[in-house]
């Protein structure tokens, strides 16, 4: 080891979240791939956190005031695009936990409030079929590192009750068909749902139906408050 410059590379490597390349201590992305990114940003919809296209008066956008999601609020870091799909296809594939822990840090900084009076985190559930062939489920990464940092306690409150059809390429009727009834209580954990405030937290918020559902579920079994959390939303509806 020549310096400590080295040293300290060699402990905390520096590395793009995205391509994986080497930058300087203290950055998360390489020029090229922060150029590609883009941040969920102000002013965004009070319930599902997507970013407004254009100058709107009402703080809740026409999808949530239609459809009024049992969630009470969704937030996520990154508009879903090429890049930030690199992300989450990080943290599925990643034998250490480095991306998760960046967003995991990113989830806390930028919204912290949430954080406040919280009871448990919990991931959208996988069915075990589905993580015998892809291996990790990035919602528990995710979820895993956040109750780290944030100390709140990680807890599976849910467990899928029959294996559903991926959603994309799916209608948003479709969709929320598809998910319907897919979630009960994982019974194995005998945590107390009742009046508890919760983080629900998944990869990608597109729709929301799965994060609907699974709220619905939390909150018919006595959850108080329900926030999600993912790391990219889109602005499909
Ligand atoms: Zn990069
Ligand atoms: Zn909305």
């Amino acid at each position: 080891m020549k310096n400590l410059k080295q040293f300290i590379n060699w402990v905390f490597p520096y590395k793009c979240l995205i391509c994986g390349c080497e930058v300087d201590q203290g950055f998360t992305f390489c020029p090229q791939c922060f150029s590609e990114i883009t941040f969920v940003d102000h002013p965004i919809c009070k319930v599902c956190g997507r970013m407004f296209e254009s100058p709107h008066d009402s703080e809740i956008c026409e999808s949530c005031e239609n459809s009024n999601p049992y969630f009470d609020l969704a937030r996520a870091i990154f508009q879903y695009n090429d890049a930030s799909k690199r992300i989450v296809m990080n943290i599925k594939k990643k034998s250490d936990n480095y991306t998760a822990k960046i967003c995991a840090k990113m989830i806390l900084t930028r919204y912290e409030n949430i954080f406040g009076e919280v009871d448990y985190i919990t991931p959208v559930p996988s069915h075990w079929t589905r993580l015998l062939v892809r291996g990790f489920n990035p919602a528990n990464i995710v979820a895993y590192e956040l109750s780290k940092i944030s100390n709140v306690k990680y807890a599976h409150l849910l467990k899928r009750t029959r294996r559903t059809d991926y959603q994309r390429n799916k209608s948003v009727s479709e969709r929320s068909a598809n998910v319907s009834g897919a979630f009960s209580r994982n019974q194995r954990k005998t945590n107390d749902i009742n009046c508890k405030n919760i983080i629900l937290v998944d990869d990608v918020l597109t729709t929301g139906s799965t994060l609907n559902e699974c709220a619905q579920t939390l909150k018919s079994l006595g959850a108080n408050h329900v926030s999600c959390i993912t790391i990219a939303n889109t602005n499909r509806r």
